[in-house]
């Protein structure tokens, strides 16, 4: 490609539509536009060099160019690109699907591919919702299903409905299906008339008291496990993820795990679920999958809610859901190089150190007269900035910090994306210590 970076300008002005972004301001940002990675950078068309704070979306996992990944992509290309998991298999999707089905908490033995986070969701919606139709004990037709405030599970229609962000939601209202919801444990903003311990324990309660209530009509219980990444990293206090599922398992409620943002070691450990010892019915993974390199994802299901998929075809119990790129071999190929790293670098090892790091390096901005809270699980953080930190007073929306934040920490050689008012700092797992300590310097 030999454009210039001005003619590139011209025409992604012209004719990208960018997702999640406000269009008419896009244009004036002159956004970076990235043409190359070398570990945990990004360089642009004119040559200039940002460290990558939010790990690419926060799928990246082990940094750019990592030679292993790239010559396992490379090989798979001297085997095929794609071919179809529709009525046929590859050896990478094979394999990635038992070494997922091992790393994962016990019991989610079937692998059932997509694209994307949001897709993940939806399969594992639609499986369940199926699932309960078809089980052979007591089928039952269970159509509601029980959420987080506040939650985030993708952006398609499905997802959307479990997902409480209004701003995602209000538009669409009309196309979503019915829902409950439950308070997220993590309110920063305590309502009126609780103490932080007595709301905490309102929403021990309210866990059990929606299940008990609905227990008959819930498909599922959707759940961001202990970190609700896309509302502003807000950490669930610990025991709760546990609560849920002792309760839903009481009322005989399947749990979906979405990992989606916190699995592949965000949270300090392979899969959030594990730091409770959380075996759900169905789990989420996609983002950090193929360690940030191609779009994949997966949705796992325990083998009692495969089987009642089994059936003689004319039953009509298949599960008719699937894309053309689903299980693409070039990403599974990925993912398995990925896999391996994790193991060879000891990813987990340099996780920890990095979220002792951010710890000792963020502290100081606790006391900061704009900062609500620097809230961390792991190596992911959300800095809640305010107006006033006394009442917890907004920024008026013409000097909402977002975007100015986006666009100091450019002048820095940084990139960082907001969500709304909290900045997010979302290293690498494998980021070295120098560069998160960098990258806390840079906030
Ligand atoms: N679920 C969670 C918890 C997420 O954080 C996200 C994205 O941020 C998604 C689902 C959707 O993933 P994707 O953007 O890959 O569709």
């Amino acid at each position: 490609m030999t454009s210039s970076p001005a003619a590139l300008r011209s025409r992604d002005n012209d004719h990208v539509w960018h997702p999640f972004t406000p269009m008419s301001a896009y244009r004036d940002e002159g956004a970076p536009i990235i043409e190359r990675g070398e570990g945990f950078h990004l360089i642009d068309v004119e040559g200039r060099r940002y460290l990558d704070g939010i790990s690419s979306l926060w799928c990246n996992v082990h940094g750019h160019r990592v030679p292993e990944i790239d010559a396992a992509v490379r090989d798979q290309l001297d085997h095929v690109a794609h071919s179809t998991l529709l009525g046929l298999s590859s050896p990478p999707s094979i394999e990635l699907a038992a070494r997922l089905a091992a790393a994962t908490p016990s019991g989610l033995n079937r692998v059932f591919y997509s694209d994307s986070g949001s897709t993940a969701v939806e399969a594992a919606l639609k499986i369940v919702y199926q699932y309960h139709q078809q089980k052979r004990s007591n089928p039952q037709h269970r159509d509601l299903f029980a959420t987080v405030g506040g939650a985030y599970h993708g952006d398609t229609i499905g997802s959307v409905s479990v997902g409480s962000i209004d701003l995602f939601h209000r538009t669409y209202g009309k196309l979503l299906f019915s829902t409950v919801s439950v308070p997220s444990p993590s309110a920063l903003r305590v309502p009126k008339g609780h103490t932080p311990e007595s709301f905490l324990q309102h929403c021990f309660d309210e866990v059990e008291r929606v299940v008990a209530e609905n227990h008959e009509r819930l498909a599922a219980f959707v759940i961001e496990p202990l970190v609700q990444g896309a509302s502003g990293i807000l950490v669930h206090p610990p025991g709760y993820l546990k609560h849920v599922r002792d309760v839903t398992r009481r009322y005989d409620v399947p749990l979906i795990a979405d990992e989606v943002a916190v699995g592949f070691s965000r949270t300090g450990t392979m899969f959030a679920c594990e730091q409770e010892d959380v075996r759900p019915d169905l789990m989420c993974l996609a983002k950090g999958i193929t360690g940030g390199y191609l779009p994949l994802a997966a949705t796992l299901a325990t083998d009692e809610i495969y089987d009642a998929f089994l059936a003689d075809p004319a039953e009509g119990k298949t599960f008719y859901h699937g894309h053309t790129y689903t299980g693409n071999p070039l990403a599974c190929a990925a993912a398995l190089a990925s896999l391996d790293l994790f193991e060879k670098n000891d990813v987990l090892s340099n996780v920890h150190r990095n979220e002792q790091i951010l710890s000792e390096c963020l502290a100081g901005l606790r006391n900061h007269p704009h900062v609500a809270e620097v809230r961390q699980k792991g190596i992911m953080i959300g800095i809640e900035l305010v107006a006033d930190r006394e009442t917890l007073e907004p920024f008026p929306a013409e000097r909402r910090t977002g975007h100015r934040v986006t666009l100091a920490a450019r002048g820095r050689d940084t990139i960082v994306r907001p969500l709304g008012d909290v900045v997010v700092l979302m290293p690498a797992p494998a980021m070295p210590g120098e560069l998160v300590e960098k990258l806390c310097a840079t906030t």
